[in-house]
């Protein structure tokens, strides 16, 4: 899993250790295992918070695990050009390649490690794939789209694009060196995270040696999901058993815990996880395809203006 590494987790700073004594332990609430499905011209995924409850997880709405999967030769794919309009879509690319273009004219390629920040607000096209060269070889792809919802003051904020090369994601470690923790979004023990936020969020990705923990002291006042990337491990003070492709959802307090067991596969020598938490909006979400709003009027108006070529137009050339 390349994401970004260092030789060296010790040459990091370190979180301290949240004193137990003065903090609570957030407990898991549930552990659940993401199913697989197909997005897009037919790309695998896992859809990572099926069957959550989602004041849970506000202010994020849907999150997928895309891949991994190993390409054959002519086998990869990707979406045509859709539509979006009142949250953000975040991609973060740990292997492989995807493409982007969009409306407003932007773009790139992001690739190992990359995040690509896209905040549909009002509105805005685009199109995800791999480039040709990834097609025509083939070849590892794994990464994360995650939909972060906008309040209803923001949804039709003007739409705006970031790329967060892997080289700015902010790199910390826990206080033996037993984990490398990638700060993507959001403040963590007095450090920033790369990645611009409208609705207040963290996004963390770990890499948890085999045998060693990762505690993080967490906003109160934000949620808390830990998804297995890949390896086993355990949820919480109480050691709930987790691995790859399954969610923790952890309840009050303010940290979160994550170990991982000493024993691990070969292919994934590693726990890998996604640590996320935001504000929640507390308003109505009414999300319908590729479009999230408060009220199923406001969704019939974003087909509407879908169609009348509102929420822009396909860029030529
Ligand atoms: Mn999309």
């Amino acid at each position: 899993m390349p994401a970004i590494t260092v030789e060296d987790t010790l040459t990091l700073p370190r979180i301290a250790e949240p004193d137990p004594a003065s903090t609570a332990a957030r407990p898991v609430l549930s552990v659940t295992s993401a199913p697989s499905a197909f997005e897009g011209e037919g790309f695998p995924v896992r859809r990572a918070f099926a069957g959550i409850d989602s004041a849970l997880l506000d202010p994020f709405v849907h999150m997928d695990q895309m891949g991994e999967v190993e390409y054959a030769p002519g086998e990869a794919k990707g979406t045509g050009w859709h539509p979006h309009r009142g949250f953000e879509t975040v991609t973060y690319m740990i292997d492989g390649t995807f493409q982007h273009r969009d409306s407003i004219g932007g773009g790139g390629l992001i690739t190992n490690g990359d995040t690509q920040w896209m905040t549909a607000g009002s509105g805005i096209l685009h199109i995800e794939r791999p480039p040709e060269e990834l097609v025509a070889s083939g070849g590892l792809f794994h990464g994360i789209q995650l939909w972060v919802n906008l309040a209803k003051a923001e949804k039709m904020t003007a739409p705006r694009y970031q790329d967060i090369g892997a080289g700015n994601v902010a790199l910390l470690s826990t206080a033996d060196g037993g984990a490398l923790v990638r700060l993507i979004a959001g403040d963590l023990a007095g450090v920033a995270g790369p990645g611009a936020t409208h609705s207040p969020m963290t996004m963390v990705h770990a890499t948890v040696s085999r045998g060693a923990k990762l505690v993080l002291p967490w906003r109160r006042d934000f949620n808390a999901l830990v998804y297995v990337l890949a390896g086993r491990g355990s949820a919480g003070e109480s050691g709930q058993p987790i691995h790859s492709g399954q969610l923790a959802v952890f309840g009050e307090g303010d940290t979160i815990r994550v170990d991982a067991d000493l024993t691990q596969e070969s292919r994934s020598p590693d726990l890998d996880v996604l640590v996320l938490g935001g504000r929640p909006i507390r308003e109505p979400v009414f999300a319908y395809g590729p479009f999230v709003m408060n009220t199923k009027d406001e969704i019939a108006q974003a087909f509407e203006d879908f169609h009348a070529g509102r929420l822009g137009t396909i860029p030529t050339g």
